[in-house]
């Protein structure tokens, strides 16, 4: 069929997608930066699912891996169909007024740089213009961009604000090229990111104030994604998924 290509496909709503996308038909590169572990348990449990998949190590912060992995792809006999920019960071809950310039920009380089470059990418490869055949992306935001993430981590919450109006614009841009963009809003998703944050029991301890009660899966969020993709949103273009519970 085609490629579906899920940056941080190793683990949490990656995987999720990653493991749905490969049940819709796809061919899925699993994209991710450290945890190799992680990563082949995703291709195994699609090559045993009757899927094909391929894990792809790349920290996608970096322009010079980003290339090399679509390189990768480019020997692969299906052409990339699908692009979900899913691979994210966030450090320790901090206030605005601590936060150090290496950190911001080190959020700011992973979560939104890594989007624009593999969007970029993903664009000479799908567009018309450059004689593909259409595509479609799935740019995965946050709640975070509407709540700005007070107390916790704004730089985080700027990021996806970022990977907004990423999202309108290239949408625009490509949209008489055969690609169609889209993004999620999340809200909290039971994943280790939390862990990151330094509250890995994050969800369960805000989930009663959300007007759903609950926090979101990981599957949850893959729904939305693999629906954006799929030819159920053909006419589906620059829109986003609220997936936070109500909130
Ligand atoms: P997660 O469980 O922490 O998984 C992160 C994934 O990204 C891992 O596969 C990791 O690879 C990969 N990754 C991180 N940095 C990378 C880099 N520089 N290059 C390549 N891969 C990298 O995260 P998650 O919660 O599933 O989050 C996925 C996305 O959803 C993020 O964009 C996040 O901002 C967004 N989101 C999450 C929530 C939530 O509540 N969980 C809410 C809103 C939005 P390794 O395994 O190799 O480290």
């Amino acid at each position: 069929m085609a490629i579906a290509l899920v940056t941080g496909g190793s683990r949490g709503i990656g995987r999720a997608t990653a493991l749905l996308l490969a049940k819709a038909g796809y061919t899925v590169a699993v994209n991710y930066h450290h945890n190799i572990v992680a990563a082949n348990e995703v291709v195994n449990a699609i090559a045993s699912g009757g899927g094909r998949a391929l894990a792809l190590r790349a920290d996608i912060g970096d322009e010079a891996q980003v290339m090399a992995m679509f390189s990768a792809l480019d020997r692969e006999p299906e052409p990339l169909a699908a692009l979900v920019n899913n691979a994210g960071i966030l450090f320790a809950q901090s206030t605005l007024e601590n936060l150090s310039a290496a950190r911001i920009n080190q959020v700011l380089n992973t979560n939104v740089t890594d989007y624009f470059l593999c969007c970029r990418e993903a664009v000479r490869r799908m567009s018309f213009r450059h004689g593909g055949s259409g595509g479609a992306i799935v740019n995965v935001s946050s709640a975070a961009s509407r709540l700005g993430a007070p107390g916790e981590y704004v730089d985080y919450a700027a990021s996806k604000g970022a990977v907004d109006s990423l999202t309108r614009g290239l949408s625009l841009e490509v949209a008489a090229q055969g690609i169609r963009v889209n993004a999620v809003r999340p809200g909290l998703i039971y994943t280790d990111i939390h862990a990151s944050g330094g509250e890995p029991g994050r969800v369960d301890r805000v989930a009663a104030s959300l007007p759903m009660g609950r926090g979101g899966q990981p599957e949850e969020v893959a729904q939305a994604i693999a629906w954006l993709l799929s030819d159920g949103a053909s006419y589906v273009t620059g829109s986003f998924i609220e997936l936070a519970g109500g909130k």
